[in-house]
């Protein structure tokens, strides 16, 4: 037993492992299982090689996964723990902003197909989720600018206060980080909380995503899940101001604030638009005819809305 825990097991990847691995396995006395790093991994493959280490190191209905790092250690350890002798506990420990913010919490979890992102997947909400804003120190800049992008993204839907401080910029983000979490973390856990199955409102959290996931698929992942889903962000609210339903000015404040953290705005010119739209398309949330999109109509108000005419919005 570790601090409570019946034999925990600890689920990472190599980069969370080399900074702060040791810390974490003294202070709970559990076992690791060190996954490589990265999105390409997020697979199938990944999945079966934890549910191996889980019966090698003897967990059983009663154990606690233990998910250490950013969020595709989260969506696997998560998905692991949920189908592990038909679901055993687990508890999100975040390392990276966009985990924090948004991957830890809502209960999603689940891994990529090559057809497509995350079209495996459960509901099974971690019982815990322990955001230490300090383990953000040693992420890479590009990974703390991308986790920026769903700050941004939940200022958007629900908190201008929050949007306006993201148009400070990085340095005055990484002065403000705790302040940063926990607002951002507030506003998606208020939305789950109200619509926790995705009913409803929750759907507003897909804002950049119909966008942001083709572009992030069909860039073969060179882009991050952040920066893909900045230039969804600014490509759906130019959209939303072009046909008139969102308020003037909305795409313009979106795009400033992005660009002031660093974050693309614009689709690369080498994606082809085709497969982007094509990729919209398979996207697992849509049904055949029309495209569901969350769109901003102004900061602070996301509404669902049907689009057919996908071309329109790239
Ligand atoms: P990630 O997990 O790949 O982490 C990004 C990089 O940072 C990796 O190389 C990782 O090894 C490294 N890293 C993590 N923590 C670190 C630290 N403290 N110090 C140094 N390096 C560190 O990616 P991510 O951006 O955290 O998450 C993206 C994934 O999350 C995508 O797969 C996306 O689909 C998923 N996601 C899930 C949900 C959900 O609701 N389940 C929501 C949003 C995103």
């Amino acid at each position: 037993t570790a601090r409570g825990l019946q034999n925990p097991i600890i689920v990472t990847d190599e980069n969370v492992a080399k900074f702060h691995l040791e810390k974490m396995q003294n202070l709970l006395q559990a076992k690791a299982v060190i996954i490589p790093a990265g999105e390409e991994h997020k697979n199938l493959e990944t999945v079966s090689r934890l549910w191996k280490a889980f019966l090698e190191n003897g967990l059983d209905r009663k154990s606690t996964v233990i998910a250490f790092g950013g969020g595709v250690v989260g969506d696997l350890a998560g998905f692991a723990a949920s189908t592990y002798m038909r679901g055993v506990d687990w508890i999100a420990v975040p390392t990276t902003l966009l985990a924090m913010v948004d991957a830890s919490i809502g209960g999603k979890t689940g891994f990529d197909l090559p057809e497509g992102k995350n079209l495996i997947g459960s509901f099974h909400p971690p019982k815990l989720v322990l955001a230490d804003p300090s383990l953000l120190l040693t992420l890479s800049d590009r990974d703390l600018r991308s986790g920026m992008a769903e700050v941004v993204k939940h200022g958007i839907i629900a908190d201008p206060e929050l949007f306006a401080f993201c148009a400070n910029g990085m340095d005055w983000v990484k002065n403000n980080l705790e302040d940063v979490v926990k607002r951002a973390m507030a506003v998606k856990i208020h939305i789950i909380e109200e619509d926790p199955y995705e009913k409803g409102i929750r759907a507003t959290l897909n804002l950049g995503h119909t966008v942001g996931h083709a572009v992030e698929l069909v860039s073969g992942f060179k882009l991050t899940h952040g920066e893909s889903v900045a230039i969804g962000m600014a490509v759906e609210a130019a959209y939303a101001v072009r046909v008139g339903v969102a308020v003037r000015g909305v795409d313009e404040a979106i795009e400033s604030t992005l660009s002031n953290l660093g974050l693309p705005t614009r689709i690369p010119e080498e994606l082809s638009r085709e497969e982007i739209i094509r990729a919209m398309r398979v996207d697992k949330k849509k049904n055949a005819k029309s495209i569901r999109f969350a769109l901003p109509m102004e900061i602070g108000r996301v509404e669902l809305v049907d689009v057919t005419n996908l071309e329109e919005v790239l």
